[in-house]
């Protein structure tokens, strides 16, 4: 009898750890890998061997840690220290075993997430010239574009804004890595996609 109540106390216990750890990661959103399909599918398939971040010649990818509750091992990219830089053979998805990372055959087959301007800081929507997030990318002109304008009352100074094309942008994440603006973060982010991939024409 003593031994089911130690029992019972420790199957307590383990389910208190896993909610507490689902709460801690509840919120968090990782930027995945290059041929994730949304993050049931990841969470499901992963097993957290770590190969994709062994091959992995940037190094961009490492395992959650333990604030990321219950995806704690599995593998994300901060774009911010280390982005994604789009191998043309991917060999993170070839190392998966699992399939968790698959179906990519060019990079533009590619969806991590899509990336987020917030003009109250960009440099470029201050009417400050920048443009490195531009010039980083590695899809300039199909990812993001620079729009002109003069500005408002103003007619000497124009303003040479980034704009991102959501449809094309694959949400490596260089342009964070590189952003000059570092007052507690980037000027641009990386919004991970959760869900499934967007549909193809
Ligand atoms: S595509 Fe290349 S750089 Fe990007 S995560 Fe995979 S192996 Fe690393
Ligand atoms: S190689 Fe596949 S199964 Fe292994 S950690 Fe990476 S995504 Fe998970
Ligand atoms: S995340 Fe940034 S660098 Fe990568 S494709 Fe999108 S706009 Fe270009």
């Amino acid at each position: 009898m003593r031994g089911r109540t130690i029992v019972a106390v420790l199957a307590g216990a383990a389910c208190a750890v896993q909610g507490a750890l689902v709460a801690l990661g509840g919120d968090r959103k990782l930027l995945r890998p290059p041929g994730s399909q949304g993050e049931r599918d990841l969470m499901a398939r992963c097993v957290r061997c770590g190969k994709c971040m062994l091959a992995c010649p940037y190094t961009a990818i490492a395992p959650a840690g333990f604030d990321a509750g219950i995806s704690q091992g599995t593998p994300f990219i901060d774009a911010r220290t280390q982005a994604c830089r789009l191998c043309e053979n991917t060999p993170c998805v070839k190392a998966c075993p699992t399939d968790a990372l698959r179906d990519i055959d060019r990079i533009t087959d590619i969806h991590m997430g899509t990336a987020v301007i917030d003009e109250s800081r960009c440099l470029s929507y201050r009417s400050l010239r920048c443009e490195v997030c531009y010039r980083t990318c590695p899809l300039i002109d199909s990812a993001i574009s620079i729009e002109y304008s003069m500005r408002e009352g103003d007619a000497i100074h124009a303003t040479f804004a980034p704009v991102i094309n959501e449809e094309n942008c694959v949400g490596c994440g260089l342009c964070v890595e590189r952003c000059p603006v570092d007052d507690g973060g980037s000027a641009i982010v990386i919004e991970p996609r959760t869900g499934r991939l967007r549909a193809t024409s």
